[in-house]
């Protein structure tokens, strides 16, 4: 039977850009085995954001796993209560608790300048002591991303993410209730976070934090809230994968994995930026595949260094994707004598969405891709890039069609 492999370069996609001579960064930069995969297999352009979402990881990850957004999407808090692996119950409303820094009026910053996820656990503790009840739940996260979980909380909230408003008043943002029925959820919410603000001022590690010159975590910051989403595991939409797993070094798509009833696997050394060990990933993957009969590899540097609008560094992001990760992976799996139960792999190549160096952030349009197994009658595409897929034989996908035509492939 044929194991599937989706190698998920964060971000990749791009805009032509004028440094290049008008070419994108994955048709500029050097990745002989992308274009290997291009012309030896079958290529399309997939919608990865359906109309009326916002361009995020978490909505085209899972929308290229076949989830269709209006039945499951629940928002931030949720994936991130998977992603640390607390259960949510029926009736649980989680939010994405931040850690901020508030000066005076103002939000100062979204993520309290560089805090450590050691520092993080203190605080988080301190206020499960003091604020935690049989419904209200802290749990620690990593660094200023955390959890608080609202037993019997409604969801119909409107929230700010922090990283939105820097600089802003935040007493404008706060919390409130989209409807009459989510008031007492609003107004817990808001007490907590003003509770918050009284407890984290006078807090011993935040006083030390100040005297090194470095921001306070002086607030909490919940949004993004919602309920358990009702995801279907891949396993039982695709009874082919009898066990999935996936790689990744960021707590969202470790969530969405979860969720779609795949294992997790932590690769020491994968750190989401550029310097990741992109080796150990692809280690990992093939070692993986012998276990498993689908894996998905989620590279996030790509999407760091679109954000930094660093051209270079995301140009040695995707040289790194084809150097350090695909290759090793299609030694072991196309060309070893001794393939054993490798033999038969389906590898898809993709982005989830193009973060443009020139726009430093997400947009919506659709994303190359590339379907390769042993056996596939190839058709026209020589190269691995955003033009050169339009000419693809799959055409433009949406919804669960990629992942449908890859499953079966
Ligand atoms: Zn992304």
């Amino acid at each position: 039977m044929m194991k599937h492999l989706i190698i998920l370069g964060d971000g990749m996609a791009d805009w032509p850009c004028d440094e290049l001579g008008g070419k994108t960064l994955l048709q500029y930069a050097d990745t002989p085995h992308f274009d290997w995969l291009a012309k030896h297999g079958r290529n399309g352009l997939l919608k990865t954001i359906p109309d009326g979402f916002h361009p995020g990881s978490e909505v085209a990850n899972s929308s290229i796993l076949g989830y269709d957004q209006h039945l499951v999407y629940e928002g931030r808090g949720p994936l991130e209560a998977a992603s640390i692996g607390v259960e949510l119950a029926e009736g649980d409303l989680a939010l994405r608790c931040n850690l901020v820094c508030l000066d005076g009026d103002l939000l100062k910053n979204h993520s309290c300048g560089r805090l450590e996820t050691e520092e993080g656990d203190v605080l988080m503790r301190f206020l499960q002591e003091q604020l935690g009840s049989e419904r209200v739940h802290f749990y620690t996260g990593v660094q200023y991303r955390h959890l608080l979980v609202i037993k019997g909380g409604n969801k119909h909230l409107r929230s700010t993410p922090p990283h939105d408003i820097p600089l802003k008043p935040w007493r404008e943002y706060m919390l409130q209730a989209e409807c009459p029925e989510a008031e007492e959820t609003a107004k817990l919410l808001t007490d907590l976070v003003l509770r918050s603000q009284e407890l984290l001022a006078n807090h011993p590690l935040n006083i030390e934090r100040q005297k090194r010159g470095m921001d306070a975590a002086n607030c909490i910051w919940p949004w993004g809230g919602g309920y358990r989403p009702k995801m279907t595991p891949l396993t039982e939409t695709y009874p082919q994968i009898r066990k999935g797993a996936v790689i990744t070094a960021v707590d969202l798509i470790r969530g969405i994995g979860r969720y779609a009833g795949l294992d997790v696997i932590n690769v020491p050394g994968a750190t989401g930026l550029w310097d990741t060990d992109f080796r150990a990933k692809a280690e990992a993957a093939i070692k993986a595949l012998r276990t498993n009969d689908f894996v998905y590899l989620h590279v996030e540097a790509s999407d760091e260094a679109g954000h930094d609008g660093d051209l270079h560094m995301k140009l040695g992001c995707i040289e790194h994707i084809d150097h350090l990760l695909l290759a090793p992976i299609m030694e072991a799996l196309l060309s070893s004598p001794s393939k054993g139960e490798l033999e038969r792999v389906s590898i898809a190549l993709l982005p989830d969405h193009p973060t443009p160096i020139r726009l430093r952030t997400h947009t919506a349009e659709p994303i190359p891709f590339c379907i390769y197994h042993p056996g596939i009658e190839p058709d026209s595409v020589q190269t691995f890039d955003e033009i050169a897929a339009k000419d693809g034989a799959y055409g433009l996908l949406q919804g669960n069609q990629f992942i449908n035509l890859f499953m079966n492939s």
